[in-house]
């Protein structure tokens, strides 16, 4: 047995990563300003989008989305019910009822005919989850859309390809930098557009709905006069944590690489273990995954999901589980009368997933030290 714990994942911080921040510290700027916009630009590079607006969290970057496209009661947005609890709450706080597309059983991700088939009148936006890393058919959700705009969740997808070009590349996307993703800012997120209004929206919305921010004011002989076009929110990113994305970001490629390496070398491991099912690859498309997440499900009638897990941590290794589904959370639930089996393949995979420790400063010898601890855990 590992004598020392493996957690699920860690932040990959280096010493390049802290220089940054203490750089940021002894600057005399700590808040939005110089490493704000170098982030912007980064974003801009590698997502290949016209437009970036760091934010304080992705969740910020939800929340701004609806207010900016105006959306409340009597709207439906349409989002898988597998993703993380932060996109329905912003579209329920908004007024809006989020309606849940089930997703493929082996991929879990949303597909054309899932989000067809709740497509309403009152459908305002379609929010697939490039979940785990890999992305979603998104050419194929924007035939089924129509005219309904289609933003993507991508949160678990900074640095994943489709078609050959960056998620997010011919649309808008938002990525996190919570301090579980790939790239980190500690928390944070980045709204990534090509549609100028939309951009300028979000941006003035994102610091009290006025046009210009005191970075702007100070550096840029800007009017001291601030003036409010229409009442905003404080999302905006310190420079702290700007600087230790920035500086992450500049070996995103190893990191993600690093992780694939990992992923591999479970499917390796993992696959003559039957009851330990990893996820499938998306199929009908080119995609290179960012692989933030190794998910499997526990698939067999002689042990649940709860005691896999619990049985790993007796053997010192953690796990996660990414997601819960949303529409049987107590809330949901209760206020809009979800019930079990409206989403089989969500349930399906709700009830069986587990998220195996992967992070960039993992070794080899980590995955195989999992592995043994799986064998062992269902030969029992
Ligand atoms: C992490 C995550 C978010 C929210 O990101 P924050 O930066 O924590 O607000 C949204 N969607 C998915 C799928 C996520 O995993």
């Amino acid at each position: 047995m590992r004598q020392e714990f493996l957690p699920f994942t860690r932040p990959a911080i280096n010493e390049a990563d802290i220089q940054a921040v203490v750089e940021v510290l002894r600057s005399g700027w700590i808040t939005n300003g110089p490493r704000n916009q170098e982030l912007e630009q980064s974003l801009c590079e590698i997502s290949n989008c016209k437009y970036a607006v760091a934010l304080s969290s992705a969740t910020a970057g939800f929340h701004l989305l609806l207010k900016a496209m105006k959306i409340g009661p009597g709207d439906e947005v349409i989002t898988p019910s597998m993703t993380w609890v932060s996109t329905v709450n912003m579209i329920v706080l908004s007024g809006a009822r989020p309606v849940f597309c089930d997703v493929d059983r082996e991929t879990m991700l949303a597909t054309p005919e899932s989000i067809r088939a709740v497509i309403t009148p009152r459908t305002r936006l379609i929010v697939p989850v490039h979940f785990a890393g890999a992305p979603a058919d998104i050419d194929g959700i924007r035939a089924v859309a129509g005219n309904i705009p289609v933003v993507e969740d991508a949160a678990h997808a900074l640095g994943t390809y489709y078609k050959g070009r960056h998620v997010g590349s011919d649309g808008t996307a938002i990525y996190s930098l919570h301090a579980i993703k790939n790239i980190t800012a500690g928390e944070g997120g980045v709204f990534c557009t090509n549609d100028a209004a939309l951009a300028d929206a979000v941006r003035l919305y994102k610091f009290h709905g006025i046009k210009v921010d005191a970075f702007d004011r100070e550096n840029r002989g800007r009017s001291p006069q601030a003036e409010v076009f229409d009442p905003g929110f404080k999302y905006n990113l310190t420079d702290m944590q700007a600087a230790l994305a920035v500086s992450q970001l500049q070996r995103i490629v190893n990191i993600n690489r690093k992780r694939r390496e990992l992923a591999m070398r479970y499917r390796e491991l993992l696959a003559d273990m039957p009851e330990i099912r990893p996820l499938a690859e998306p199929a009908g498309y080119a995609f290179d995954p960012a692989w933030h997440l190794f998910v499997v499900r526990v698939d067999t009638p002689h042990m649940d999901r709860d005691t896999f897990m619990a049985e790993l941590k007796k053997r010192n290794i953690g796990t996660g589980l990414h997601f819960r589904c949303a529409h049987l959370q107590r809330y949901y639930r209760e206020t809009m009368g979800f019930r079990p089996g409206i989403l089989p393949a969500t349930e399906y995979n709700s009830d069986r997933i587990c998220s195996l420790p992967l992070f960039p400063d993992m070794r080899r010898e980590d995955v195989d030290d999992v592995a043994a601890a799986i064998r062992e855990v269902i030969a029992r």
